[in-house]
C-alpha cells in the first residue's frame, strides 16, 4: 500500500504530495501523523490519501514511523484542509497544523499505561507505565499490541516538557484512628497549627488521601506544616497525576427550571429543529436584539441534536467565553461538554482535545480554532456573535471560522446557526438574498424595554474634575447608582494610561523603534509600551530629543480613567478589565466573579466587557469615548463602532431594574452613533449598505488584500509594483486594483509593509493567478520578502 503525504518542509512550503510505501506492520490511516525520509532528513507529515498503486516510476521509500496510535485528524478534516488550501491561499501543511492543539505541532512522546491488574503484573510493566517509543524487542511490541486490543492497556500521550500530565501532592495516613487521638492529646495547645491539622485528621479520617491544595484550603495551614507532619511520620506524601479539568472552577449553577420559549424563540427554534431532524445543511441567521434570549435558542438546538443521537459544535468569541456562558452550557449538558479556549494551559487544551478525538464528549464549546474540533457526527453548529472579527484569523492560515463552519455543515448534513444582535453586513445581505434563512427575535425576554440611551456631546459639556474625560452628567449618573447600591459598567476601548507622549517644545512624539506606532504610557509598570511588538522603555522625565521638561502625556486609557474615578468618587470600588489585568490565567474569571458578587461597584474595561455579560444589578452603562474606532482608515469602521456601542448598551437593565446608557462622543451627528442610540440595526443596515455601494466595498464587491513586507522598504515597494503589473495584465478592466501604497501602519516589527487591494465582482482567473503569486512568494523569501494574501480581509487598512 502507498501513502500520500503532505510533508512539513519549513523552509519552502509546497502543496506537492509525496508518496511513500507503507511497511507491512504499521497501522497507517488517512489523518495519521508520520515521519518520512526526505532527502537526508526525517520530516513530519500527514497522510492525506492511501492507494494501491502509484504513478511514480522509481522505487518508493518506506515511511519511517507513525507518531500517534490514533490518527489525530479525522478524514473529514483532511478533506477540509484540501478545500481550504484552494480558497485561502495558505499551504495545506499550515492548515493541517492549525487544526491541532499547539503542543501536538511539536514532537511528543507516547506512554503506555497498564490498566488491569493482570497487565500490571507482567514483567514488562513491573507495575509502571512503559514508554512505547523505547520498546525494541519485537516480542514485547507484539504483547503490547495485544494488550491494547483487549483494552488491558491504554495509550496515553505525554507531551514533552510543555504539557506533561500535571501532578499534585497527595497526603495519606500512616496510623489508625486511635493513634491519632493519642498523638493529639500529647500535642500542646499552643502548637496551634499542629492542633488544627490533627483535629482535622481525626474528624476526616475516612476522607484521606487528600490533595495538598485541598488540605491547605480546608485547614488553613501552610505547606510547611504539612511537610513537618510528614517528617514526624503523621502523614505520607506522594505525587499523583491529576486530570486537568478546565471546568473545575465552574460549578454548575442551579438549572433554570424548564424555560418555556416565548413565541418568537419558539418559531426560530422550530425551523432549526426541522433542519436538525431532516439532516439538512441550511444556514440560519438569528438576528436578535441583546437580551432577546438567543442563548436559549442555541441550548434548545443543541438538545434537539443530542436527542437525534448527534453532537453539537458551538463557537463563541474568545472574549465572551465567560464563566457565565460556560456555566450555562455545562449546567445543561454536564460531563459531555468540552471547552476549548486560549485561557486554558496547553496541557488542559490538549486533554480536552483528546476527549473530543476519542469521542468522549458530545458538545464542544470554543473560540475560533474550535471550528476544527475533531468532533464526528455533528448535528448542529452554532456561531454566537457571528459578526465578531476575531472569527477571522489574521495570520497564516487566514481562514474565517464562518466559512469553515459552512463547509462542515454541508459535510455533516446539519444546520448552521449564526447568531447576533448586529449581524455582519455580509451575512445580513446574504439573508436578504435568501442564501441564509433569516430568523428574528425583536423583543427582549419578558418584554423588557431596551435601555434608554443618551448621547453627550463632548464638544459642549462641563467636565468633572480637572480632566477632559468624564462629564458632570456621567459622573452624577454613576454617583446615583452607587447610592442605590446598583452597579455600573464603563467602557473605554483603549488600554494603558495615555496613548502618546508629546514634547511641547520641539513636537517630538515618542515612537516604537521597531514599529510606526506611538508608545503608550503605562503608569502602573512605569513603562512606555508598544502595543504591537511589546517593546518597552522607562517613562522619560525629559524629551529625549531636546531635553526639555515640557513633555505631556496625551490621550486617555483605562488606567487613567480608573485613577480619575477613584479621585472623583472616593470609596467607589472599581475593577479594571483589560489585557493588562487579565494576563494571568484565571484572572478574567476572578474579576467577573467579584463583580457578580458585588464586591465592586464599577466594572471598567475595554471592548472585553461589551459582550455576553449578564449582570442583573447593572443599571448604567457608560461609554467614555465612542470615537476610538470611528475614524480608522477602514471601510468597516462605522460597522464596528455601531456594533460595539449596541453590544455594550445591551449590558444595561437586563433584569427587573430599568437600564440607562450614556455615550460620550465628539461626533454625535455621525449615523453609526445616532443609530446606536436607537439600537436600530435594520436602519443601520440600510444606511450602511448604501455607503458600501457608493464606495464599491463589500458586500457589493469581493476583496483580496495582498501585503508585501520587507526590512528593506525599496525591495517591498519594488515587489509590490511587480505584483500589480502581473495582476493588471491578467484581470478584467472593471476589476479595481488599488495601490500599492504603504499600509496604514507602514512599519511593524522592523518590517515595511506595502499593500495592494483587489476589488472584483467576477474573476475566473483570479484564483489561479493568486496561487501563482503565492508560489512565487516562496521564491522571493530568500531575498527577505514576505507576501501575504488575505482573501476577504476583515480589515483593509
Ligand atoms: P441574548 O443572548 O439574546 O442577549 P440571553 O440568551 O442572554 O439573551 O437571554 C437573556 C436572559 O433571559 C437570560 O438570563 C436568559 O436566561 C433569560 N431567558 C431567555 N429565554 C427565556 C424565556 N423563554 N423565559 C424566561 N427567561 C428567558
Ligand atoms: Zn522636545
Ligand atoms: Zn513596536
Amino acid at each position: 500500500m502507498i501513502a500520500q503525504v503532505i510533508i512539513d518542509i519549513a523552509a519552502k512550503q509546497t502543496d506537492r504530495i509525496f508518496e511513500y510505501h507503507i511497511p507491512d506492520n504499521s497501522d497507517v490511516e488517512i489523518g495519521s501523523r508520520v515521519f518520512a525520509p526526505f532527502g537526508k532528513r526525517k520530516l513530519q507529515g500527514f497522510v492525506v490519501g492511501i492507494s494501491e498503486t502509484s504513478q511514480y516510476q522509481g522505487k518508493l521509500k518506506d515511511l519511517l514511523e507513525v507518531v500517534d496510535e490514533m490518527p489525530p485528524l479525522t478524514s473529514e478534516l483532511v478533506e477540509l484542509s484540501e478545500n481550504m488550501a484552494q480558497k485561502i491561499f495558505a499551504y495545506r501543511i499550515s492548515i493541517l497544523q492549525a487544526m491541532l492543539p499547539r503542543v501536538m505541532r511539536a514532537n511528543y512522546r507516547k506512554v503506555l499505561t497498564p490498566l488491569t491488574e493482570k497487565a500490571k503484573k507482567m514483567p514488562l510493566f513491573q507495575g509502571d507505565p512503559v514508554d512505547l517509543n523505547k520498546l525494541t524487542d519485537p516480542e514485547e511490541i507484539a504483547i503490547v499490541k495485544e494488550l491494547i486490543k483487549t483494552q488491558d492497556a491504554k495509550i496515553e500521550y505525554l507531551v514533552e516538557n510543555k504539557a506533561k500530565n500535571k501532578t499534585e501532592n497527595s497526603f495519606s495516613l500512616s496510623h489508625n484512628l486511635d493513634t491519632y487521638l493519642e498523638i493529639n492529646k500529647k500535642v500542646r495547645a499552643n502548637a496551634v497549627n499542629q492542633k488544627k491539622l490533627l483535629n482535622f485528621i481525626v474528624e476526616n479520617f475516612d476522607e484521606f488521601p487528600i490533595l495538598q491544595a485541598k488540605l491547605e484550603q480546608e485547614i488553613g495551614v501552610s505547606s510547611g506544616v504539612l511537610n513537618s507532619a510528614v517528617k514526624k511520620g503523621w502523614l505520607n506524601k506522594k505525587a499523583v497525576e491529576v486530570y486537568r479539568n478546565p471546568l473545575a472552577g465552574y460549578d454548575a449553577p442551579e438549572q433554570k427550571k424548564n424555560i418555556i420559549l416565548n413565541s418568537e424563540q419558539e418559531a426560530a427554534f422550530n425551523q432549526i429543529k426541522t433542519s436538525i431532524e431532516s439532516q439538512k445543511a441550511e444556514t440560519y441567521l438569528l438576528e436578535g436584539v441583546t437580551g432577546s434570549g438567543k442563548t436559549e435558542v442555541y441550548l434548545h438546538s443543541i438538545s434537539a441534536a443530542l436527542k437525534k443521537g448527534r453532537n453539537a459544535l458551538m463557537l463563541v468569541p474568545e472574549i465572551s467565553l465567560t464563566p457565565q456562558m460556560v456555566k450555562q452550557v455545562k449546567a445543561r449538558f454536564g460531563e459531555s461538554v468540552a471547552v476549548l479556549h486560549s485561557g486554558l494551559s496547553e496541557g488542559e487544551l490538549y486533554d480536552e482535545w483528546c476527549r473530543i478525538r476519542r469521542s468522549e464528549v458530545k458538545v464542544v464549546v470554543g473560540a475560533r480554532s474550535a471550528v476544527f474540533a475533531p468532533l464526528k457526527n455533528i448535528g448542529v453548529i452554532i456561531i454566537d456573535e457571528e459578526h465578531e472579527s476575531s472569527y477571522k484569523q489574521d495570520t497564516n492560515p487566514r481562514y474565517h471560522a464562518r466559512d469553515v463552519a459552512i463547509w462542515r455543515s454541508k459535510y455533516n448534513h446539519c444546520p448552521l446557526v449564526l447568531g447576533s444582535a448586529t449581524p455582519s453586513l455580509g451575512s445580513r445581505a446574504r439573508a436578504q438574498k435568501g442564501v441564509y434563512t433569516l430568523l428574528r427575535l425583536t423583543k427582549r425576554v419578558n418584554n423588557k424595554n431596551l435601555p434608554q440611551v443618551n448621547l453627550i456631546d463632548l464638544k459642549h459639556v462641563e467636565f468633572a474634575g480637572g480632566q477632559f474625560d468624564l462629564s458632570v452628567e456621567l459622573t452624577q449618573a454613576i454617583k446615583d447608582r452607587l447610592e442605590r447600591k446598583e452597579q455600573v459598567i464603563l467602557m473605554l476601548n483603549r488600554r494603558g494610561f495615555a496613548n502618546f507622549m508629546l514634547c511641547r517644545e520641539c513636537g517630538y512624539v515618542m515612537k516604537c523603534p521597531n514599529c510606526d506606532l506611538s508608545l503608550t504610557m503605562h503608569k502602573d509598570t512605569g513603562k512606555m509600551q508598544c502595543h504591537y511588538c511589546g517593546y518597552s522603555q522607562p517613562i522619560p522625565s525629559r524629551c529625549p530629543n531636546c531635553q526639555s521638561s515640557k513633555i505631556r502625556f496625551l490621550g486617555i486609557g483605562t488606567q487613567k480613567v480608573q485613577e480619575e474615578l477613584e479621585e472623583l468618587l472616593p470609596g467607589a470600588r472599581v475593577l479594571r478589565m483589560d489585557v493588562d489585568t487579565t494576563r494571568r490565567k484565571g484572572s478574567y474569571k476572578r474579576i467577573l466573579e467579584a463583580f457578580g458578587n458585588h464586591e465592586a461597584d464599577i466594572l471598567l474595561g475595554t471592548q472585553m466587557i461589551a459582550k455576553g455579560l449578564d449582570f442583573p444589578n447593572v443599571t448604567l452603562v457608560g461609554v467614555i469615548n465612542a470615537d476610538t474606532g470611528l475614524w480608522l482608515p477602514d471601510y468597516n469602521a462605522s460597522e464596528r463602532t455601531f456594533e460595539l456601542l449596541t453590544q455594550v448598551a445591551g449590558r444595561a437593565g437586563r433584569a427587573e431594574k430599568k437600564g440607562e446608557v450614556i455615550i460620550q462622543t465628539y461626533n454625535p451627528e455621525h449615523y453609526a452613533i445616532q443609530l446606536a442610540q436607537t439600537q436600530d440595526y435594520e436602519r443601520f443596515y440600510g444606511v450602511e449598505m448604501n455607503v458600501r455601494h457608493a464606495g464599491n466595498y463589500p458586500p457589493y464587491f469581493y476583496t483580496v488584500l495582498i501585503s508585501i513586507a520587507s526590512k528593506n522598504e525599496q525591495n517591498a515597494a519594488r515587489e509590490a509594483f511587480r505584483i500589480k503589473r502581473e495582476l493588471q495584465s491578467k484581470l478584467h478592466a472593471e476589476t479595481i486594483i488599488l495601490g500599492p501604497t504603504p499600509s496604514a501602519i507602514s512599519r511593524l516589527k522592523n518590517q515595511y509593509y506595502y499593500q495592494i487591494l483587489v476589488k472584483y465582482k467576477k474573476e475566473k482567473n483570479l484564483n489561479t493567478l493568486l496561487h501563482h503569486i503565492q508560489d512565487s512568494a516562496q521564491e522571493v523569501k530568500k531575498y527577505g520578502l514576505n507576501v501575504y494574501i488575505d482573501n476577504e480581509p476583515e480589515r483593509i487598512m
